[in-house]
C-alpha cells in the first residue's frame, strides 16, 4: 500500500459492522438506519431509470439536481446560489471531501481538524499531502477551545475542517463558537470545509452553516448529501457548494476521481430535496424518540451519557465497567453481550485520548434500540 495510506487500516466501520454479523449482534455502531428510505424518492429513482436516464450524467451535477440543491440552501441559509457555477454534485459527501481536499490543498499546505473527527478527513488529506493539525474538543461539552485555536493557526494554515452537527459526539456548534472561526479565518485568510450532512438532525439547536455568517461564503465550501436525510445510504449522492474560484478546484478533482455520480439516483435526489416541510419535521420528531430511548436507555444501564445536540449518535464514557479502553470495550461488548458499538480512539491523532469513549448510533427502529438496551442491562 502506499506510504500515504500505510497507517490506515481497513475502516473502523467496516470492522465493526463485520463483528456484527459473525457474532449475532445488535448493531449500533456504523450509522446506516434499518428502515429504508421513503417510497417517493424510490418511486422517482425507478422513473428515472425507465426512462432512460442511465449513460453518463454531467460531470458536475444532473442540471435539475443542481437547482434542487441551490433552493435548498437558500431555503435553509438565505443565500443565493448559482446552481451552475457553484454547486458540484459526487458521490456521497465522502468524495465531496476527498475532491474538496485534492482540488484545494497543495502537498504541505496546514490544515486544522477538530478531534475527534469522522475518519476519511485525515485520510484524504494524507492523499493530498497536507500538514494535518488537530484540535481536541473535550467532554463533557466538547466545547471550542479557542485560545488552542489561536495559536495552531498559522500562516501556513490553508483550512479548517468543520463538521457540525459533529460526528461522532453530537455536538453542535453555538453561533458564538462560529462568529470566533469566522473572525479568524477572515483575518488570517483560511478557507473552511464544512461538513453539514447532520443539518437536519439538528435537535437541540438551530443549525448554523458557517458560509451563511458574514465575509464567509467566498471562504468555504458547504458539503452535504442525501445519506442521512433520507435514510438512504447506500446511494451516495452528495454534493459541495462553493463560489466558483474554490468550486474550479473540487471540479477538477471531481472530474478525475469519479467523473459523474449515478444518473438516475441525481434524478431521485432532486425529488428528494423538494419534499414538504412535514417530511422534515416528521424526520427530526422521529429522530428525538429515538435519541430519548437509546439516552435513557444507555443511562439505566449505568454509562456516563454525554449530551447529544444532532446527528444520530451519542457517545458515553464506559469506564464504569471496568474494560482497559474503548476498543477492549467494544470487543468485550460484541462477544460478551452481543452488541455493537463504535470505540472513538480511532478518531483522534493521539488515539490515547479517545480511549474513554465510545459511540452509539439509534439510527435504527424502536424495538432494536430496546432490545440492544435490555442485552447491556443484563449481561454488562
Ligand atoms: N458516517 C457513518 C458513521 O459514522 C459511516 C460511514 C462509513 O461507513 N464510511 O457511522
Amino acid at each position: 500500500v502506499a506510504k500515504r495510506l500505510e497507517k490506515f487500516k481497513t475502516t473502523i466501520f467496516t470492522q465493526m459492522s463485520m463483528l456484527a454479523i459473525k457474532h449475532g449482534a445488535i448493531n449500533l455502531g456504523q450509522g446506516f438506519p434499518n428502515f429504508d428510505g421513503p417510497e417517493f424518492v424510490k418511486e422517482a429513482a425507478l422513473q428515472a431509470i425507465r426512462d432512460g436516464n442511465n449513460q453518463y450524467a454531467r460531470g458536475y451535477g444532473v442540471p435539475d439536481l443542481n437547482i434542487a440543491i441551490a433552493e435548498r440552501f437558500k431555503k435553509d441559509t438565505g443565500l443565493v446560489v448559482d446552481p451552475e457555477k457553484e454547486v458540484t454534485v459526487t458521490s456521497g459527501c465522502t468524495e465531496a471531501i476527498a475532491a474538496t481536499m485534492l482540488g484545494l490543498i497543495n502537498p504541505g499546505d496546514e490544515v486544522i481538524l477538530f478531534a475527534p473527527f469522522y475518519d476519511s478527513y485525515e485520510a484524504t488529506l494524507s492523499m493530498a499531502g497536507a500538514n494535518v493539525k488537530g484540535i481536541t474538543l473535550r467532554p463533557p461539552d466538547f466545547a471550542l477551545p479557542i485560545e488552542e485555536l489561536k495559536s495552531t493557526i498559522s500562516k501556513n494554515t490553508r483550512a479548517i475542517l468543520l463538521n457540525t452537527p459533529h460526528n461522532p459526539t453530537g455536538k453542535m456548534f453555538t453561533r458564538e463558537e462560529l462568529n470566533t472561526i469566522a473572525s479568524l479565518c477572515i483575518e488570517n485568510d483560511v478557507l473552511v470545509f464544512s461538513d453539514e450532512v447532520y443539518d437536519k438532525l439538528a435537535f437541540d439547536m438551530e443549525h448554523i452553516s458557517i458560509a451563511s455568517l458574514p465575509g464567509m461564503f467566498e471562504r468555504t465550501v458547504t458539503m452535504n448529501s442525501l445519506g442521512k436525510t433520507f435514510s438512504l445510504t447506500g446511494w451516495k449522492i452528495g454534493w459541495a457548494i462553493s463560489p466558483p474560484h474554490l468550486t474550479w478546484g473540487v471540479r477538477q478533482a471531481h472530474a478525475f476521481l469519479t467523473f459523474a455520480t449515478s444518473n438516475p439516483m441525481q434524478w431521485a435526489a432532486a425529488v428528494a430535496l423538494r419534499a414538504p416541510d412535514s417530511y422534515y419535521i416528521e424526520l427530526k420528531r422521529d429522530y428525538m424518540e429515538k435519541r430519548a430511548i437509546l439516552v435513557e436507555g444507555l443511562k439505566a444501564v449505568g454509562f456516563k451519557v454525554f449530551p447529544s445536540s444532532g446527528t444520530y449518535f451519542v457517545v458515553v464514557d464506559h469506564t464504569p465497567f471496568g474494560l482497559e479502553n474503548d476498543v477492549a470495550f467494544c470487543e468485550y461488548l460484541v462477544k460478551e453481550v452481543g452488541v455493537v458499538a463504535i470505540p472513538t480512539s480511532v478518531f483522534y491523532l493521539n488515539p490515547e485520548e479517545g480511549k474513554n469513549l465510545v459511540r452509539f448510533t439509534f439510527c435504527k427502529d424502536e424495538g432494536t434500540l430496546r432490545a440492544a438496551v435490555e442485552r447491556m442491562k443484563e449481561k454488562l
